[in-house]
Order: C-alpha cells, then sequence, then structure tokens
C-alpha cells in the first residue's frame, strides 16, 4: 500500500484541518454552547484528522432561531428571485475557485479518491448551485378555471418556501448532499440549519465560508456538526423547523420520521437500497462488465445507489462474474489522496466492522467469494473489493444493505424471474438493464419497482434528473425540478370578481 503522505497537498488544506473548526450560526463562527468538540479522522490512516465544534440541542436551538430570523425579517425575505439566483451562481463559481482545496478536503475526510472528488464530487456540486440558480425565478403557480356557479372567479397557486428547514446529510458524497439539499432549498427563498454527518463535517464547513463570501445574508445558512443522536435528533423534532430533508440509512431515516411528528414537519427522505443490475444474455458485456464492476465499486461501495445485486443470465454468468472478478483485482487500493489510488478505505472503523460483518455472515450461510472477501490489513479502514457467488435470496448480504464493495452475483433464466428476484426487496432506490434489444430494455424498465432506472449505464447522476425511492428506500425525488416542491407549498388564491 502506498504511504499517506500527499506532497502535492494544498497549504490551505493542511491550514483548514490544523485548526479548530466552529459552527456557523446566524452568520458567525462559533463554538459550542457546552464547548465540547469532537474529532474526526483520516480513514486512510485512522488518525486524528481535525477538531470540531459539537453542536447539541443548544445549538440547534440557535440555528433555527438564526434561521427563522433571517426567514422572518432582515435582506432575505426581500429578495427578488434574480438576487437569490445570482447569489447561488456565485455560491457555483466559489466551488469552482476553490475546486482543488474543496477536492482535497473531501478525500481527507471521507477517504474517497482524489481523482474522483476532482471529476465527480466538485463538479456535481457547482453543477447542483448554477442549475438551482436557474430555478430561482423560474418557481410558478398557475391560474385555475373554476367552475362555481354563483360568480365569477379568478383562482391561482402561489409556491412559497415552506420556512426553516433542517437538513441531515450523510458521509459519503458529503458536499454533493450539501448541495442537493441546499440549491433547491435556496432557490425558492427557505433558510436553513444543515447538519453535516460527524464523521464528514469538513467539507461542509468550508462551504459556509463560501456561502458567507458570495454574499447570502447572516442565518440564511447555519453549518451545525455533531452527532446523529443528539444534533440531528434534536433538529429532526425541532418545534420551530417546517421541514427536514434527510439522506442516509432506512433505520434512522424511521427516527427521523418520528422525531418529525411533533409538529408534523413536512418530511423527505432518501433512504437505503439493495439495487438490481441485470445483465441480460444479449447484453454488450464490453460495456456491462467494467460497468457492473462501478455500479458496485465506485467510492467504495458506499453509495445508496450502488448496483450490490448483479443478476447475470445463467449462459453467461461466469463471464460476467469472471469479469467483474477482474476489475476488483486490477483495482489499486490505497490512500484516497495519493492520486494513483483508484479506491480509498471506508469511511469510518465503524463502517469497516459493518461491512466485514456482513462478509463474515455471508461465508457463515455459504456464500463463496470469488474475490477479496476480507479486511485489508494495515492502517486506514481498507476491504478488499468483494464478489460473492453461491448465494440465496434469504442471505442477509443479499436482503440487507452493505453500504460496502461488496456484491453478490445471481443467474437468472428469464425476463419474469429475473423482475421478481429484482422487485424481492424492502429497497426501491436504482436498477440498471444491460441488453441490445430495445423492447426488452424498455419491458424491464416498467416491471422494475426503483426510483431509477438505467438502460446500458450504470451511476449516471444529473443535477436535472429526479433521484430518490419506491418502497422503503425514501419519500420524494430530489434533484431536477421536483425538488422545488419539496421546499415549497403550493397556496390557492381564490377571487370573486
Ligand atoms: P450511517 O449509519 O451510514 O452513518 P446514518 O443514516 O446513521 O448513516 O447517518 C446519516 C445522517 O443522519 C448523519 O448526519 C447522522 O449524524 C444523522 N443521524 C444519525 N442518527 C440520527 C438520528 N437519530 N436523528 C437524526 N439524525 C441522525
Amino acid at each position: 500500500m502506498a504511504t499517506t503522505v500527499a506532497p502535492q497537498m494544498q497549504n490551505s488544506v493542511s491550514e483548514f484541518v490544523a485548526k479548530p473548526r466552529k459552527m456557523l450560526i446566524g452568520g458567525k463562527w462559533v463554538d459550542s454552547v457546552s464547548g465540547k468538540s469532537f474529532e474526526t479522522y483520516n480513514p486512510a490512516t485512522g488518525e486524528i484528522l481535525a477538531r470540531v465544534a459539537e453542536a447539541d440541542k443548544a445549538d440547534i436551538d440557535l440555528a433555527v432561531k438564526a434561521a427563522r430570523r433571517a426567514f422572518e425579517s432582515g435582506p432575505w425575505p426581500e429578495m427578488s428571485p434574480s438576487e437569490r439566483g445570482r447569489l447561488l451562481w456565485k455560491l457555483a463559481e466559489l466551488v469552482d475557485k476553490y475546486h482543488e482545496e474543496l477536492a482535497e478536503l473531501e478525500t481527507l475526510d471521507n477517504g474517497k479518491p482524489v481523482f474522483f472528488s476532482r471529476i465527480v464530487d466538485i463538479p456535481t456540486v457547482s453543477d447542483a448551485f448554477r442549475y438551482y440558480a436557474g430555478w430561482a425565478t423560474k418557481v410558478e403557480g398557475s391560474t385555475i378555471p373554476i367552475s362555481a356557479p354563483d360568480a365569477k372567479y379568478l383562482a391561482y397557486t402561489l409556491r412559497e418556501p415552506i420556512g426553516v428547514v433542517g437538513q441531515i446529510i450523510p458521509w459519503n458524497f458529503p458536499l454533493v448532499m450539501a448541495s442537493m439539499k441546499l440549491g433547491p432549498a435556496l432557490a425558492v427563498g427557505c433558510t436553513c440549519v444543515l447538519k453535516p454527518a460527524e464523521q464528514t463535517p469538513l467539507s461542509a464547513l468550508r462551504l459556509g465560508e463560501l456561502i458567507m463570501e458570495a454574499g447570502f445574508p447572516d442565518g440564511v445558512v447555519n453549518i451545525v456538526p455533531g452527532f446523529g443522536e443528539t444534533a440531528g435528533a434534536a433538529l429532526a423534532a425541532h418545534s420551530d423547523v417546517d421541514k427536514v430533508a434527510f439522506t442516509g440509512s432506512t433505520e434512522v431515516g424511521k427516527l427521523v420520521l418520528n422525531a418529525a411528528s411533533g409538529n408534523l414537519k413536512k418530511v423527505s427522505l432518501e433512504l437505503g437500497g439493495k439495487s438490481p443490475n441485470v445483465v441480460l444474455q444479449d447484453a454488450d458485456l464490453e460495456s456491462a462488465i467494467p460497468a457492473s464492476a462501478t455500479a458496485i465499486f465506485f467510492n467504495q461501495g458506499e453509495v445508496c445507489a450502488a448496483g450490490s445485486r448483479l443478476f447475470a443470465h445463467k449462459s453467461i454468468f461466469d463471464k460476467v462474474v469472471g469479469g467483474v472478478a477482474d476489475v476488483a483485482k486490477s483495482f489499486k487500493i490505497g490512500p484516497g489522496i495519493d492520486p494513483a489510488s483508484n479506491m480509498g478505505p471506508l469511511v469510518s472503523k465503524e463502517q469497516q466492522e459493518r461491512v466485514c460483518s456482513y462478509l463474515e455472515s455471508g461465508a457463515k450461510d455459504g456464500a463463496k467469494a470469488v474475490v477479496g472477501g476480507k479486511r485489508v490489513n494495515g492502517p486506514g479502514y481498507f476491504v478488499e473489493p468483494t464478489v460473492l457467488v453461491d448465494v440465496k435470496p434469504t442471505m442477509k448480504v443479499v436482503r440487507e444493505e452493505i453500504f460496502g464493495p461488496v456484491v453478490t452475483a445471481i443467474p437468472f433464466g428469464d425476463l419474469d424471474e429475473v423482475a421478481g428476484f429484482a422487485n424481492d426487496s424492502i429497497y426501491g432506490l436504482a436498477s440498471a438493464v444491460w441488453t441490445r434489444d430495445i423492447s426488452k430494455a424498455h419491458l424491464l424498465a416498467k416491471k422494475l419497482k426503483a426510483g431509477t432506472v438505467w438502460i446500458n449505464c450504470y451511476h449516471v447522476f444529473d443535477s436535472a434528473l429526479p433521484f430518490g425511492g419506491y418502497k422503503q428506500s425514501g419519500w420524494g425525488r430530489e434533484w431536477g425540478k421536483p425538488a422545488l416542491d419539496l421546499y415549497t407549498e403550493a397556496k390557492s388564491v381564490c377571487a370573486r370578481l
């Protein structure tokens, strides 16, 4: 394994992590009310990376008060849509300006290869802010012809910002998640309290600095790092929060939903997945095999939409499985900050243990690892990319979300059979079909119960393309136009003429 030293790392990144980081409340960088702070770790080494102020109930309360003030009074509610759009555009420009710094920070905190932070994460963030900058001036209601017989009426709808929103995000794409939550909320005029994951708060805190530099009024965006059970729970339960948007595990999503019930705040949830990736007999295997490997191994498999169940037609099963295993063997596993690494560590010791416990459970149940199957010895939280065969639909490794570089491979006979296998899950986030037969592709796309169906591709995301889940994968759709609905209320106005 390569060393963890990254001589080319930006000075600004070393300086950022060296200084204890505060939280952003009401436009000011402050310590926590309790004075407590916590450490984040470099997943490539297991060493302490940074120290961050630890938000708890009292800090969440201050942040919500600041967001409420900014929503009700001051410059933000007076701003025109076009001014809000300009601020978002400016923020996108700042993200581009500090692209390298943000990419390195994301990699140090999360572990992902810096190559991907550079070409995927950070460009996605600036694109999301630009995309929603464009929407700020285009959030419209309708005029509605109504049929009441007694008189004439003019009826129309307005879309108004929902108010103060709590946004709780995970650690797998920290800055992307922040942008997909903040972009639509700010475009429509909400104010935000963003809680990054305790494992990866750094890029959100740097984004907070850029938000202030862009000129957003104080209190419009508040950033409160802290733990889920304390800060996250307090935000989800807060009686003066109008909406909570959550991305994370299905288990925690249910807790957020319960916490939100106190004041019946609006809730949107983007949760787990166990997405089927289906390779039909006539697929172009030169594309399907490497893409099926990317489907599961991209971001160390820490992707809610990861293609973690690979279904290949029985006539090509061995070839597909062998091909995906060969790709796994070719990975250069190492610290993400080393530009040569194309697979990094998992985010935390806890996650490494969680994934390894699934590997043990699979082995105990009789699954066979064609490649991988264990942790990588040495410092850091690395796990080998793993392909499991001889799996049964009842096994935990097939049913539960592992959130790591582990794919289960299962042969099938015909379309109906594979549709049944694919839909046999509590999840329904994403799916994919590989075939040269256009009819089969669309027939299967219709049968799959998932929020996204990729045909002859995988992991294609776009700010404009709605994303979200069927079944226990979530409520609502983020990205694209539907995300605007998550942050607005519709008001019907009816005037007798
Ligand atoms: P993981 O288990 O993969 O770490 P989680 O779903 O636990 O993912 O975490 C996603 C986000 O949810 C993080 O910001 C985390 O702090 C937060 N979180 C965890 N538990 C709770 C909770 N009980 N209430 C609100 N937020 C929580």
